[in-house]
């Protein structure tokens, strides 16, 4: 291999390498969305019941997965820091996995052009085609 391809090669891993190495310091990750809800009371004669002004709240909630299953939880606001950090933390994730695949496809292209071609389809003589009568 060309000696630039393997100094291009190194750096690519060396990127890759420090990339990943950040991957295990973000932390817990979390998928999903927080929202602000709004609620209607079950007691008679409160103002929520005709008026959608009135209506109980903020509420905060997360949507999400939990066991492959959609679910809706509501949050405290404690709650609503962390687990905004930790889909912060998820977007994170996904954006340096995203740039391995860059790195990776980078680097596949270098070792393609160094490697040896695989072998040419070997050329038959035109086979006649069968045609199918209907
Ligand atoms: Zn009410």
């Amino acid at each position: 291999m060309p000696s630039t391809a393997e100094r291009q090669l190194a750096r690519l891993r060396a990127r890759f390498e420090s990339h990943a190495r950040e991957l295990g310091r973000i932390g817990f990750l979390l998928k999903g969305s927080v929202v602000q809800s709004y609620k209607r009371c079950s007691s008679a004669g409160c103002g929520c019941q005709t008026d959608p002004d009135k209506l109980h709240g903020p509420y905060w909630q997360w949507t999400g997965k939990v066991d492959g299953k959609m679910t809706t939880r509501a949050l405290s606001e404690e709650q609503v820091s962390r687990y905004r950090e930790w889909m912060e933390n998820s977007k994170r994730f996904e954006e340096i996995v995203d740039e391995l695949y860059v790195f990776s496809v980078e680097a596949n292209e270098i070792l393609r052009t160094a490697e040896r071609r695989p072998p040419e389809p070997k050329k038959h003589a035109p086979r006649r085609r069968t045609r199918s009568r209907s």
